[in-house]
Parts: C-alpha cells; sequence; structure tokens
C-alpha cells in the first residue's frame, strides 16, 4: 500500500460504505433540523459528518432545511447553539455532545416542546431520547489494544511499559475507548506505565502529556503508545521526535483515519487507525432526523438498543475497522473514503 508502486489505481468509485438508507422518497415533507456538532479541531467534523448529513437531507428531504452548529468544545456553547435552533424553529436535533452528561438538559428542553432528539456518535446520558448512532466504541478500544499488542509481540517484545493517552473525559465515547483498551491491555504482559485523559482531546495537549510520559519513565521506559485517536496520536508522534525517538520503534494506535493519519502510517510513523465509516453514519443519521420529522420512532435502521441511564434507546450501531499499512487499499482506499492520489499527495 506503500505510495510511489506502479498498481497504484485511484479509480475506485466511492461505494459509500456499508449501510444504504431505504427507500424513502423525498419531498414529502419539510422541517428545520439542527445538526450540531462538538468541536472542529478533529478533521471529521467539517470535512465529512457535515457535508455528509446535509447533502443526504437534501436528497431526502429537498425542502427540509439544515441549521449547523458548531461548539469548538464548549459545552454551554453547545447549550446556547441548541437553544437558538429550537428558537430558530428546529423540529428535531441531531446532537453530537461535548459533554454527555450536560447534554441531558438539552434533551430535556426539546421535549419540552416536542422536539425530536437524535444522539449522534456519542451518547446523551440520562435523558429521554428517540435515537442513538454510533459505531460499537468498546469494540474500538479492543481493537485499538489489540492490534499494538500484536504488533508489540512480532517485533519479539514479550513486556514493557505502554503510553495510555485516552480522550476528553466528558466523552462518553472515551471512557468506552479507555475501557475497551484495558479489557485487553491489563490481561496481558504489558503494563500502563503512564495514563492521560485529555481535555477537549486537544492534540497540543496530548503532546505535552507524551512529553511528560518520556520525561517521567525514560526515553527507553516505554515501548508503545496507545492513543485514543488520531489527532492524540500525532500529538504524541510529535512529543518523540522533538525527544529524538524515532516513532517506529513505538508503535503508536489512533482512530479516524484521518489523512494525516494513514499518510503517517504509509510512512510507519503510526502503526495503525481505526476506520469508521462516517458515510453510512452520517446519512443514517439523516435518515433518522427525517423519520422523526414524520414522527416516525421506530426506524428499521435500528439494529441494536442502547441504554442511557434512563432508556433502551433505539440504535442504529455501526462496526469499527483496524486499518494498518497492509490493508489501507482494501478498506479506506476500496470505500472511497481517501484515494491513493489523496493519500500519496504531501499535505
Ligand atoms: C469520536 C471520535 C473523535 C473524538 C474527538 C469521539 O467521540 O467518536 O471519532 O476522534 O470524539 O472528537
Amino acid at each position: 500500500a506503500a505510495c510511489g508502486s506502479d498498481d497504484d489505481d485511484n479509480s475506485t468509485t466511492a461505494s459509500g460504505g456499508a449501510a444504504t438508507t431505504g427507500t424513502t422518497t423525498g419531498g414529502g415533507s419539510s422541517g428545520k433540523v439542527a445538526l450540531l456538532l462538538p468541536e472542529n479541531k478533529t478533521a471529521r467534523y467539517e470535512s465529512q459528518d457535515r457535508p455528509l448529513f446535509e447533502r443526504k437531507m437534501r436528497e431526502i428531504c429537498p425542502d427540509c432545511e439544515v441549521i449547523y452548529s458548531n461548539a469548538e468544545q464548549d459545552a454551554s456553547k453547545q447549550q446556547s447553539q441548541a437553544e437558538a435552533a429550537i428558537t430558530n424553529g428546529a423540529r428535531v436535533l441531531v446532537l453530537d455532545p461535548v459533554d454527555g452528561r450536560a447534554a441531558a438538559a438539552i434533551a430535556t428542553r426539546a421535549k419540552q416542546s416536542d422536539i425530536g432528539v437524535v444522539a449522534y456518535d456519542r451518547a446523551i446520558e440520562n435523558a429521554d431520547i428517540d435515537y442513538y448512532i454510533s459505531f460499537d466504541n468498546a469494540k474500538v478500544g479492543e481493537l485499538q489494544a489489540t492490534a499494538l499488542i500484536d504488533k508489540l509481540r512480532r517485533d519479539g517484545r514479550t513486556s514493557g511499559d505502554l503510553v495510555m493517552i485516552n480522550g476528553a473525559p466528558t466523552d462518553p465515547n472515551a471512557a468506552l475507548f479507555k475501557r475497551g483498551a484495558h479489557s485487553v491491555i491489563d490481561r496481558s504482559d504489558f503494563r500502563v506505565g503512564k495514563e492521560y485523559d485529555t481535555p477537549d482531546w486537544s492534540p497540543d495537549r496530548a503532546q505535552t502529556e507524551m512529553e511528560q510520559a518520556i520525561t517521567s519513565l525514560g526515553r527507553d521506559g516505554f515501548v508503545g503508545v496507545y492513543a485514543a485517536n488520531d489527532g492524540t496520536a500525532g500529538g504524541a508522534i510529535a512529543a518523540m521526535r522533538s525527544n529524538g525517538l524515532d516513532p517506529a520503534s513505538r508503535p503508536t494506535t489512533g482512530q479516524d483515519a484521518e489523512l494525516a493519519a494513514i499518510q503517517r502510517i504509509v510512512a510507519g510513523d503510526q502503526y495503525m487507525t481505526i476506520y469508521k465509516a462516517i458515510k453510512p453514519e452520517a446519512e443514517d443519521a439523516a435518515q433518522l432526523a427525517y423519520d422523526l420529522l414524520n414522527g416516525n420512532t421506530s426506524s428499521d435502521l435500528v439494529n441494536q438498543q442502547v441504554n442511557n441511564g434512563t432508556k433502551d434507546v433505539p440504535s442504529v450501531i455501526l462496526r469499527p475497522v483496524t486499518v494498518t499499512q497492509d490493508n489501507i487499499r482494501d478498506t479506506v482506499v476500496r470505500d472511497g473514503f481517501w484515494t491513493v492520489d489523496q493519500i500519496c499527495t504531501p499535505a
């Protein structure tokens, strides 16, 4: 999958991932739907979630309007954005919360006005909501840790300390990634030497955390890095470099299959990432929002019930996939997530 080999073929068409979304005919309805995303330091939100959601919404409901806001990691800002959307006439909120607990207030406010609520990618805890759509997030953590430990063993390591860089404490997904990863690491001969939660998922914070870990464990005091997503992986890798460590000698995990991460994987600087097909996630969320506009609370996209502390929420749970050098072509390229040209063109 390395760039520069002569069989590179970027003619793959965007197949759109696994799920397609039913046969609803468009135009039968209208209304305003709010898409409330949590931050913009992670590339996916503005470059994929938002445009994919908006496009699908236009397709299934040309007369609908999407009110979009990004909370830039600020939970109270998100609360105001939700209130503004409600004032503006939104009939459905598709909410990816900055803070999964604080967002219950938003959901409660929405319910008072009979507004539908879809928890998008992150759970809204202890609240009466209509739908939840995400990936199997504990599985994400398990896949990350399994790939890391298998790699270390293949490299001939039988034990050693790991650095764990987890996500934001306010993000329910971060707890699931962490729990999934621990379930694998804690059963292995590897130990967690240093562990951090990273407020706001900030790549800069992750870099500082990694600097601290290197200072405290020593340059030879750790064998690999569990980083919860590609942004934090990028920070950790930058910290290794600035301490004169070759990142290739300390396998590092990630998540999101961001272009920069796929490029680091090709270069050997990052070991793996998790590909979550955002297209079906965003498109199915648009379909769920449309269903709610039409009063349908039992969508046939639902494949699981997930308890959020208040109720079993009808949920659409998608499957995460491990990506290493070996399967870039068979995953993100085949799915049209990135073309070979994009991957092989330096930023
Ligand atoms: C998402 C990840 C993302 C992270 C930081 C998580 O809730 O599932 O895809 O990298 O938030 O925004």
